[in-house]
């Protein structure tokens, strides 16, 4: 395997293993002010210390020979190749394989990401067939029991605290709610997530789950858990916060494999695919931006965002400024600014702290471009798109009428971008299925249709006792209720 090696300040060189250089996984921060970290040290935090986000020091690449040699594994073993060199032996083979095993034997399809046909390349990658309905529980079953392994080996107690638009905060909630060395707050804005969303977070039961909902949206609460990280004095001693927003780089490690999974389903590394991302905090796209950097031969990215559409504005017209937020039918991209986009500006700014660090600093006050260089090397990689919310229904609509296939608003959103951006693709198109249309069936039913039901073991979903803290939209609200609790 080649290592892509960050050399000065701008560019790679690519050395190769075979030559017997060793270089250890480590990673460093977006804002250039941090020592480099090992996997567990970037595991168990969130923001870096210097307020910027963790990316890996050195990137694995893949060759054409070794993406072959992947067709035929499974979700999980696929799902360990891809991740091992990220950790990098710090979790021993065979209880990261373990793990990952565990984590993919909970959901409720053998493939685990099956995928689905639509149209002569156009498919879609069911992501939310794990224990609650989204694409989080890719990433939040793993991190959970990854946590639950090094807080045990070192003895060591947390507190999670996590913002949620929705999706999130259950898929935080079920994955690390088991550990006994945890102990989780999950933020989500007051009134502004699904009815299922809602009662999926407060009606896990535990001792150590809390919820609180804040007056406000949600950016505010990102803001909060932001705060909170950057000073964390409020804690008991020998506590430390978590994070299990996908500022938290095992979140976006996790997202990697389906890119690849999708990929080579549909013949990579022989042939070509594009996907379209419904995209809130660029997350889940960043990590097909590096699946992309490893060498897997993805044509285009498509940003796919609803009317809070920030990056549809910049990637398009070379615009990065704030708008006010709209609320829609897919609550989980309803975000003003989108906190790992920052790990692809670091990219794009050539890794250049300094520059990046004033870009986010300037983004609060004034409308931003980049150079035309700089738009171009973004264009090259990404397109996006727009997509409101009648739109989002008629889509819902004409894909159920045309092929019987029920999708979620996020998903909606997904395909319609595809469309708007690939014109008579030569190369399938796959859209990331983030969610279960049953989590947001107030969508569904705007668009004509039927009700769908929950699956089975979400069935009594409603009839649950729900428990949760409503608090203003301040910091010291939140951290005051998190010390008289820890
Ligand atoms: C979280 C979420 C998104 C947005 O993903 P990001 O990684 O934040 O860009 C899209 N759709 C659904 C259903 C989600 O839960």
């Amino acid at each position: 395997m080649a290592i892509l090696i960050a050399s000065g300040s701008s560019h790679f060189e690519v050395e190769d293993s075979a030559f017997g250089i060793i270089t250890k996984m480590r990673y460093i921060s977006t804002r250039g002010g941090c020592s480099p970290q090992n996997f567990e040290q970037v595991l168990l935090t969130g923001l870096a210390p210097d307020g910027g986000l963790f990316i890996p020091q050195t990137l694995p690449t893949l060759s054409t020979d070794e993406i072959r040699a992947m067709q035929s594994l499974s979700y999980a073993d696929l799902a360990f190749k891809v991740v091992a060199p990220f950790v990098d032996g710090e979790i021993p083979a065979s209880k990261l394989k373990a793990i990952i095993e565990e984590s993919y034997a909970a959901f409720d399809h053998p493939e685990v990401a099956p995928m689905t046909k639509l149209s002569e390349n156009e498919y879609l990658l069911e992501l939310y067939h794990g224990p609650t309905l989204a694409f989080k529980d890719f990433a939040l079953q793993v991190l959970g029991r990854l946590l639950d392994y090094v807080l045990v080996k070192n003895d060591q107690q947390v507190v999670i605290l996590g913002a949620t638009s929705g999706d999130t905060g259950s898929a935080a909630l079920e994955g690390c709610r088991h550990s006994e060395r945890v102990e989780i707050y999950i933020l989500h804005p007051f009134e502004r997530v699904s009815d299922v969303q809602r009662k999926q977070m407060t009606t896990v039961p535990g001792e150590n789950v809390f919820n609180i909902a804040i007056e406000g949206n949600f950016d505010d609460c990102q803001r909060i858990v932001k705060a909170a990280f950057a000073d964390q004095t409020f804690l008991p001693a020998g506590k430390s916060l978590v994070a299990v927003n996908s500022i938290n780089w095992a979140r976006i490690l996790m997202q990697i494999v389906y890119y690849f999974y999708a990929a080579l389903k549909l013949d990579a590394p022989d042939k070509r695919v594009s996907f379209s991302v419904p995209t809130g905090n660029f997350g889940d796209i960043y990590a097909g931006y590096l699946a992309k950097c490893m060498g897997l031969p993805i044509d285009r990215l498509i940003v796919a965002t609803n009317k809070n559409d920030i990056l549809h504005r910049f990637i398009s017209r070379n615009n990065y400024s704030k708008s006010k937020l709209s609320k829609t039918f897919s609550p989980s991209m309803d975000i003003l600014v989108s906190s790992n986009f920052e790990r692809y500006l670091y990219d794009l700014f050539s890794k250049n702290a300094a520059v990046l660090s004033d870009f986010m600093e300037n983004s609060n006050k004034e409308v931003l471009s980049v150079t035309s260089e700089q738009w171009t090397q973004m264009k090259a990689c990404f397109d996006s798109s727009s997509v409101d919310d009648n739109t989002t229904c008629d889509v819902i609509n004409e894909l159920f009428t045309k092929t019987s296939v029920l999708v979620d608003p996020h998903t909606a959103v997904g395909v319609k971008s595809g469309r708007d951006c690939v014109e008579n693709s030569s190369s399938p198109i796959v859209t990331l299925a983030t969610a279960h249309p049953a989590k947001f069936s107030e969508a569904i039913q705007a668009a004509g249709l039927n009700k769908p039901d929950l699956p089975g073991h979400l069935k009594d979903l409603f009839n649950r006792e729900e428990r949760y803290t409503v608090l203003p939209n301040e910091l010291s609200a939140v951290t005051a209720f998190i010390r008289k609790h820890s």
